[in-house]
């Protein structure tokens, strides 16, 4: 006799949307100047220190309109308003950063700038000047060392 077939209900875990939670948009519904963290970052902005505004809810959930969206495939909602630009380094920042670099690449004695960081603490030089290894010429700039940028 075939033993009674177990019944086992896969346990779909339902929230009902309420207005605790921050507000849902179904993908075609979303209102303009609410854009996902991707869209902002394809604008060049961050979210500024704000946080999410709203939820975009996954696309299973477009048929299923009174439940709140819990899927791990919605996404956060960020207000494009609240967005500031995403920082990038000034000039000044730059020379400075390479100000830093150069100190660890030039060599006190014969004054080479390498592309390389020098070990300055052990040796005070670098290979050459410290026990005449002669040094490959690509790697290093002659003095006077120009400045390198970073971009
Ligand atoms: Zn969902
Ligand atoms: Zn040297």
């Amino acid at each position: 006799m075939p033993r009674p077939r177990k019944k086992r209900r896969r346990e779909v875990k339902r929230v009902p949307r309420s207005d605790a939670m921050l507000p849902e948009f179904d993908r075609r519904a979303c209102p303009e100047g609410l854009v996902t963290r991707r869209q902002l970052r394809e604008e060049g902005l961050s979210p500024g220190g704000h946080g999410p505004v709203a939820v975009l809810r996954c696309k299973a959930c477009t048929f299923l309109p009174d439940q709140a969206c819990i899927h791990p495939t919605r996404a956060w909602l960020y207000n494009v308003d609240l967005a500031r630009p995403k920082r990038t380094p000034t000039l000044a920042q730059e020379h400075s950063l390479d100000r830093a670099m150069a100190a660890r690449q030039t060599c006190p004695q014969c004054r080479r700038r390498y592309y390389f960081c020098l070990p300055l603490k052990t040796l005070g030089s670098c290979l050459e000047c410290h026990d005449g290894t002669p040094a490959d010429p690509s790697t290093y700039i002659a003095p006077p060392a120009k400045h390198l940028l970073a971009a």
